[in-house]
């Protein structure tokens, strides 16, 4: 055989307690040779003994725990669980005593000597060094088994330990502070009351100021009915009739810059041609639902003539809208029915509630640990990729 550096080296013979001689004087025998030797000495069937101290079997060995048989590959090369050896000092053959008198009486072929770590044994070098190969990967796999929840045998039955209680600081709002004195404003902020989503409604010139005033009023019906409602969580202001591009292109600008706002709901009342809501729709980077409403919920046969016909178009306006939605490739909501309808007012918040959850990831604030690149854009390509992937409005 050969040391490390190539150089022959003659054998040894420390099995019947004789003489060291490795023949190369520079290399002395490990100080673990008696212990060794005390095992082959004692267990004749052995052929083989390895000893390491690989991190996760001498972790167990330093908490002075045997490595539990929960895994089925622990079955099939150990027998059962991987003991503990006792404390014995390094030098002489008493570690050799220790490893002999655990596991003469085990199936397991290694042990875990208390505060030193694995020794292993085979009927020649080949297994031995298998079972501490073997050693280490159970150790790893059971410890790690034990950070996430611990192993099945632990835990048997349904039964289920509770988990502890959570910190204050990440309990929802409104449960009880845990501390005298203590602000429920440490809590983290879950309310949508800061939020305010904007109520459009579009018409056109056409047909006079007198229509447009009975449209304004109807559509303030409309978002007064629905902020009423308990399923709409999120505030809905009403803005002004929009009756051009250029308001609806302003609209769509100041809904932008204006952090309350987390959406705009938009209503076609009258006839409202849709090409003029093509730049503001370009512009628009909060989320859209389109309401596809009316005023009345039915029509009155009794008297209905042309200028009811004329004042409540919203079947052509919002047909117009949802086309030039889909034309332009815009990603939105659309509910329909009349606010009356307590399925649309539902629908209506549960749009909200998406919308202040998409607020919420834009303004986030995230850690990350072992960071010193933060604002770095080239070198990260994945967390330059995922910012504005969460910023989209699509
Ligand atoms: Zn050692």
């Amino acid at each position: 055989m050969t040391d490390l550096h190539g150089t022959p080296v003659r054998g040894t013979n420390v099995g019947g307690g004789g003489t060291v001689d490795w023949g190369n004087p520079p290399l002395s025998p490990s100080s673990d040779t008696a212990a060794h030797a005390y095992v082959y000495r004692h267990m004749p069937e052995v052929g083989g003994v390895v000893h390491t101290h690989s991190t996760y079997a001498t972790a167990w060995a330093a908490r002075g725990e045997a490595i539990p048989c929960v895994l089925t590959m622990m079955g099939d090369e150990f027998g059962g669980s991987i003991p503990v050896g006792p404390f014995a000092l390094i030098g002489d053959d008493s570690i050799g005593h220790g490893i002999v008198e655990t596991l003469k009486n085990s199936t397991s072929p290694a042990v875990l000597m208390q505060n030193h770590g694995p020794f292993t044994i085979g009927k020649d070098a080949r297994s031995a060094v298998k079972a501490a190969v073997m050693c280490e990967e159970v150790a790893r796999t059971v410890h790690i088994a034990r950070q996430a929840r611990g192993t099945a045998p632990h835990r048997p039955g349904p039964h289920r330990l509770p988990l502890r209680p959570l910190p204050e600081r990440l309990r929802p709002i409104g449960q009880e502070p845990t501390f005298p004195g203590e602000s429920m404003s440490t809590a983290a902020n879950t309310s949508l009351d800061g939020y305010e989503v904007w109520f459009l409604t579009g018409s056109q010139h056409l047909y006079g100021e007198e229509v447009l005033k009975q449209v304004a009023a109807q559509s303030q019906e409309i978002a007064n009915q629905l902020n009423s409602s308990s399923a709409v969580p999120v505030r809905i202001v009403w803005k002004p009739v929009l009756t051009d591009s250029d308001a609806i292109r302003r609209t769509a600008l100041e809904a932008n810059s204006d952090d309350s706002v987390i959406g705009v709901t938009a209503w076609m009342h009258t006839f409202s041609p849709a090409k003029m809501w093509i730049q503001g729709l370009d512009l628009l980077r909060k989320p859209l639902l389109h309401l596809h409403t009316q005023a009345n919920r039915d029509l009155p046969w009794a008297d209905i003539d042309f200028d009811f016909m004329n004042l409540n178009q919203a079947a052509h306006g919002d047909r117009e809208f949802g086309y030039i939605q889909s034309r332009l490739g815009i990603a939105r909501k659309t509910v329909v029915g009349h606010v009356s309808n307590p399925e649309v007012a539902r629908q209506v918040g549960s749009w909200q509630r998406a919308a202040a959850g998409w607020a919420a990831i834009r303004s986030l604030k995230l850690t990350r640990f072992g960071d010193n690149m933060r604002n770095v854009a080239v070198t990260e390509g994945d967390k330059t990729e995922a910012e504005p992937a969460l910023r989209r409005r699509r």
